[in-house]
């Protein structure tokens, strides 16, 4: 999609939610000003902020509006000390969160990881082996796999031979064509926008599952030659991740292994709150509803305090102006702007280290105020 005026669903929810909206909507603002775009954003209540409202997690009129808008920014849902009666299901994790997913059929994550050199302390890994700086997007599929395949349960089954009974629980891991297909595109895609390379990971020496995903991903490869392809067992690209993150550029995974890979992708980059995500669903002419939020969650421990990092925030509203709307300028300014505030040593306390001569320790408004006039 390329239209110049942009209809977006904002939705903070609870605890630093607010703070860091605030923040991702100054720099929006600044983006639509520079690029000359119409921004149509309206805020909603999600989460607690919702049973507040109206007495739901996912009020019937912030549903109504994400189903009016091309895109959903949203900000984080849960807080655990919060009212322990009321039961899992109308909580806001599932009922806002998950139902959300599950409206808009969000089918692939992404998770970009990117450690710029100026913060390399906040990296656990030698600097040796962080090169010129870590930069790789986990391309997850989202919906199937091990973690819906069916049957799924757990059951009593006779032990043999007079014994009793044992447990025995099943989980199922399965995957058509177009499943692997759909997100192979996105995966290529994406690729495309940049350096090119593609690692597809699997278990094909063990799993069906593994030499399927192999054929499709191989296949769907013949219709983006411009993009290299290389297929990794998922225990190498593990250990590939500590030894040598330079490596990637876009690692392709399926549901199970794309959890745990995204999560050991960012522990590189030293802080949840340098981390955006985008989940996307299937794409309908030119148009793919998109769904925006920083990978961590609500940070209770910070909330209220002008302590959190908006910059996962931030950087989720460069991957909404790039993958919904297909402004790729207006994206790479909101990453270069992001850029040129780290490498000026502006940091918020989770990045911050003494050890950094030119570093200075700034609250949530500051690091927004200071992205926004760098666009
Ligand atoms: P969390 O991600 O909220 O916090 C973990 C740690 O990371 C905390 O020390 C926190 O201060 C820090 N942190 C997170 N984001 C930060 C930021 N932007 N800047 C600086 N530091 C940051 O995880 P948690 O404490 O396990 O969960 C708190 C609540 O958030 C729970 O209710 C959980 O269910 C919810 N949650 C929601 C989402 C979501 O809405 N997508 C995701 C994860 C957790």
């Amino acid at each position: 999609m390329s239209s110049k005026n942009l209809k977006i669903a904002a939705l903070a929810g609870d605890g630093i939610g607010p703070e860091v909206m605030r923040e991702a909507i100054k720099v929006l603002r600044a983006v639509e000003k520079k690029f000359s775009l119409t921004v149509n954003l309206t805020e909603a209540p999600v989460g607690w902020a919702g049973i507040d409202a109206a007495g739901k997690a996912l009020p019937d009129a912030t549903l109504k509006l994400c189903k009016e808008s091309d895109c959903i920014l949203f900000g984080s849902v849960g807080l655990p000390d919060r009212d322990p009666s009321i039961p899992k299901e109308e909580r806001p994790e599932r009922a806002a969160l998950l139902r959300l997913r599950k409206e808009f059929g969000l089918f692939a994550n992404l998770r970009p990881v990117k450690l710029p050199k100026e913060l390399s302390h906040a990296c656990p890994l030698s600097k040796e082996r962080q090169g010129d700086g870590i930069d790789i997007l986990v391309v997850r599929e989202l919906t199937g796999g091990m973690y819906f395949g069916q049957p799924k349960k757990t059951e009593e089954i006779s032990a043999g031979a007079g014994k009793g009974t044992i447990q025995r629980a099943i989980d199922t891991m399965v995957y058509t064509t177009p499943e692997i297909e759909r997100i192979a595109h996105v995966a290529f895609r994406t690729a495309r926008l940049r350096r090119k390379k593609l690692t597809s990971i699997d278990k094909a020496n063990v799993l069906e599952n593994g030499i399927l995903w192999r054929e499709v991903v191989t296949k769907v490869s013949k219709e983006y030659p411009d993009v290299t392809l290389e297929h990794m067992f998922v225990d190498n690209g593990a250990m590939q991740l500590m030894l040598r993150p330079t490596q990637f550029d876009v690692m392709l995974c399926e549901n199970m292994f794309g959890d745990i890979l995204s999560d050991e992708a960012a522990a590189l980059a030293g802080s949840l709150g340098m981390l955006p995500s985008a989940s996307l669903g299937a794409q309908s002419g030119d148009r793919v509803y998109g769904f925006y939020e920083p990978a961590g969650g609500t940070a209770p421990d910070i909330a209220g305090k002008n302590l959190a990092n908006p910059i996962a925030q931030i950087l989720s509203v460069a991957l909404m102006l790039r993958h919904s709307f297909g402004f790729n300028d207006a994206a790479n300014a909101v990453e270069a702007a992001v850029g040129k505030v780290i490498a000026s040593g502006l940091r918020t306390g989770d990045i911050f280290s003494a050890s950094e001569t030119n570093a200075r320790k700034v609250g949530t408004t500051e690091m927004g105020d200071a992205i926004a006039a760098a666009i």
